[in-house]
């Protein structure tokens, strides 16, 4: 085993232990106040929530510096089309797949039915007014972009980037300099993911130890049902559908693809965030898939905002789960308005922690579920978020290496290597 194929591993032992460590609290030491106070909501808090922050640091600047490299690497403006294009219709046919997959599969083992209503969780949700579809697109086109960089609106940010980018090509070679500057610092950007990746391992580790220091898995036992139909659900999409669609459509081998996508799949299952998986997202699809920067910079990004495998299944999964604890029929018509809700609402919302949520109100609000039932599910919902979220930038890859192959812009000798692209080791400079 290489130096560097140590990397992965070390994060992923360290996700286990803080896995278990976080089970060991939840189940010994939920009552002692000191190990609430200085190691939960202290030490697993900080370093945690530093963590995040740190990824999250990186997605605005890596994005912008590597959508102006991409745009101008692809150099044709039809070609940024065509890849738009290719991309946006796939991920709208995999979100349509996958919450047919869970309706089906969740209409199949009726999850919810004989549920004890009275008895159940209390907690209480209120739905949040969902932006009409017409906002959506209003809102693509920022009206001021500093304001989009500050927020981090992905859309917004993509779409001024890739304006400012063909712009760039358009003024020629007065243009040049801005794209060699961009070169430059894209790759700085590069290198501050890679020193973020060394600490990965102890912000992984503290993610989890405080997410399941939380959660303890008994509040699983009533929901059993839901839990295990979505959650096969959610492996049976990234391991078989979407890895059926890899196969016919990129002809590479799903086996090694998933094995690529390794560090991404734990980055985004401790932080229930596609946002701030974003700079692994790139660099697993860049340098260890080998897909070319200027399909990676511009599908990774978009996917993450609009295309949401994994929580299209839940809302599948949830509203079988309600409509059979309330007693409710939708009827076919019912469901299909549930997918192309789901469907829309994926492209409006953007991947951060809990907006499955908040996607389902509104399918709900639709289709005149209610809204309340949500409480049943918000108790198990923060662990289900990890699983999706993983799921979810499963697909953004899958689909980025699918348009990349029909674009002939992978590196198949990077793809085919399983060496290719590990986490490079820091070496910081110093004065002799
Ligand atoms: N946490 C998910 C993501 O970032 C979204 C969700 O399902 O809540 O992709």
């Amino acid at each position: 085993m290489s130096e560097k194929m140590s990397m992965t591993s070390k994060i992923m032992i360290w996700m286990v232990a803080g896995l278990m460590v976080g089970t060991l609290i939840n189940n010994f030491a939920a009552d002692n106040a000191w190990v609430q106070t200085y190691l939960v909501m202290g030490l697993f808090h900080v370093v945690g929530a530093i963590f995040i922050s740190l990824l999250k640091m990186l997605v605005v600047p890596l994005v912008t510096f590597s959508l102006i490299c991409g745009v101008c690497g692809i150099g044709d403006i039809s070609k940024l089309g065509r890849v738009g294009g290719k991309a946006f219709a796939l991920f709208m046919l995999t979100t349509a797949l996958a919450i047919s997959l869970a309706i089906t599969i969740a209409s199949l083992f009726a999850p919810g039915e004989g549920f004890e209503l009275a008895a159940a969780s209390t907690g209480t949700f209120s739905a949040p007014v969902a932006p009409p579809l017409s906002q959506v697109f209003i809102d693509l086109v920022p009206s001021n972009p500093v304001a989009a960089y500050a927020d981090g609106n992905m859309l917004q940010i993509i779409f001024f980037t890739i304006l400012f980018a063909i712009c760039i090509l358009m003024i020629g070679e007065k243009g040049q300099p801005i794209i060699d500057l961009s070169e430059r610092l894209n790759m700085v950007m590069m290198e501050v993911v890679n020193v973020v990746m060394h600490v990965a391992p102890i912000g992984v580790f503290a993610l989890m130890a405080k997410t399941f220091s939380l959660q303890g898995m008994s509040m699983i036992v009533p929901m059993l049902g839901y839990f295990a139909v979505l959650v096969s659900v959610l492996i049976l999409h990234a391991t078989g559908t979407l890895m059926i669609l890899l196969k016919l459509f990129a002809r590479v081998s799903p086996i090694q693809f998933l094995r690529k996508m390794r560090t991404a799949q734990i980055f985004a299952f401790s932080t229930s965030s596609s946002n701030a998986t974003i700079p692994v997202t790139l660099q697993c699809v860049e340098k260890r898939i080998g897909v070319d920067n200027s399909t990676a910079s511009f599908v990774v990004p978009f996917g993450a905002t609009i295309n949401m495998d994994g929580t299209a299944i839940m809302q599948g999964v949830a509203t079988v789960f309600i409509a059979n604890v309330y007693g409710i029929d939708l009827g076919l018509s019912g469901y299909l308005t549930v997918v192309a809700m789901s469907v829309l609402a994926s492209i409006g919302t953007a991947g951060v922690p809990g907006v499955g949520l908040i996607m389902l109100a509104m399918v709900f609000n639709q289709v005149g579920l209610p809204v309340e039932g949500i409480a049943l599910i918000i108790g198990v919902d923060r662990l289900l978020d990890m699983v999706r979220t993983a799921v979810n930038i499963t697909g953004d890859a899958a689909i980025t290496t699918i348009v990349a192959r029909s674009e002939n812009s992978i590196d198949m000798d990077t793809f085919n290597d399983p060496d290719a692209g590990h986490a490079k080791d820091v070496k910081l400079p110093m004065h002799s």
